[in-house]
């Protein structure tokens, strides 16, 4: 009898922002997988505010190179002991921040495992950028909205606004001055940072000159929107 995989998105951190769906999916694995070390895991932070037995979660590290070798190497050898506890018929959850299907490294796992012949099923869950919106009252979009991940340029962020759109960037981190470097020079759309959403350590700024001087953390994202002559 094989148990069955279930891809669990647990929000992007603050508890209440799971769905019922995903509890019971995580309350019905024998294990659960869950990205992190031992001192710092936003998925077991949220787990661990939740009636879930945490002797069943099981912490995996991803490495965060951009080069991914590293990390489909633990990822294939994860699927691998995934594969085995599945064939002795245990249910095993893979957790993912936000939504599973959103910009997430899970889904090279769920590609792998479905390949092994294991197909994977996934709850949906709010995605940062919603919750972001949500916390600072935003209306997100009317029109036309981009997300782009952290690989953008001052270019392509200057290309979209000034045709009208609302942006996403997700991954901060990874294009710090390439964003300040397009607000020095479009000082006058409006600019929402967000960092740490739905934890205690939550930041939302629209302040020009904060933002133009900070470093963005992993847990950061932001929302553009273009001029009001613009939008
Ligand atoms: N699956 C996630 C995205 C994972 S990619 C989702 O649905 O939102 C990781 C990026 O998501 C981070 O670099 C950051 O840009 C964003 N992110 C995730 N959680 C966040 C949070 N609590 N606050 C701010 N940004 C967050």
């Amino acid at each position: 009898m094989k148990g069955k995989i279930v891809g669990v998105s647990l929000g992007p951190g603050e508890p209440e922002l799971i769905t019922l769906k995903a509890l019971k999916a995580l309350q019905g694995a024998d294990i659960i997988y869950c990205p992190g070390t031992q001192t710092k895991s936003r998925s077991r932070d949220i787990l661990q505010a939740l009636p879930v037995n945490m002797e069943r979660v099981r912490l995996f590290h991803v490495p965060m190179s951009k080069d991914r070798t590293f990390a489909n190497q633990a990822y294939d050898a994860l699927c691998t002991e995934i594969a085995s506890l599945v064939a002795t018929g245990k249910n095993v959850a893979i957790t993912a921040e936000g939504d599973s299907g959103f910009y997430s490294s899970v889904n090279y796992m769920f590609d792998k495992l479905a390949s092994m012949n294991l197909p994977v099923t996934t709850v949906a869950g709010v995605p940062a950028f919603i919750a972001a919106g949500a916390i600072s009252g935003l209306h997100i979009v009317k029109q036309k909205l981009v997300v782009l991940p952290g690989t953008t340029t001052a270019e392509e962020l200057d290309a979209l606004l000034s045709n009208g759109h609302v942006v996403v960037i997700m991954k901060l981190s990874q294009c710090t001055e390439e964003i300040h470097r397009f607000m020095q020079k479009s000082p006058c759309h409006e600019y929402h940072y967000y960092e740490n959403v739905g934890t205690s350590d939550e930041l939302h700024t629209t302040a020009y000159n904060d933002i133009t001087r900070k470093d963005f953390p992993y847990f950061s994202l932001m929302i553009i929107r273009p001029c009001k002559q613009l939008a």
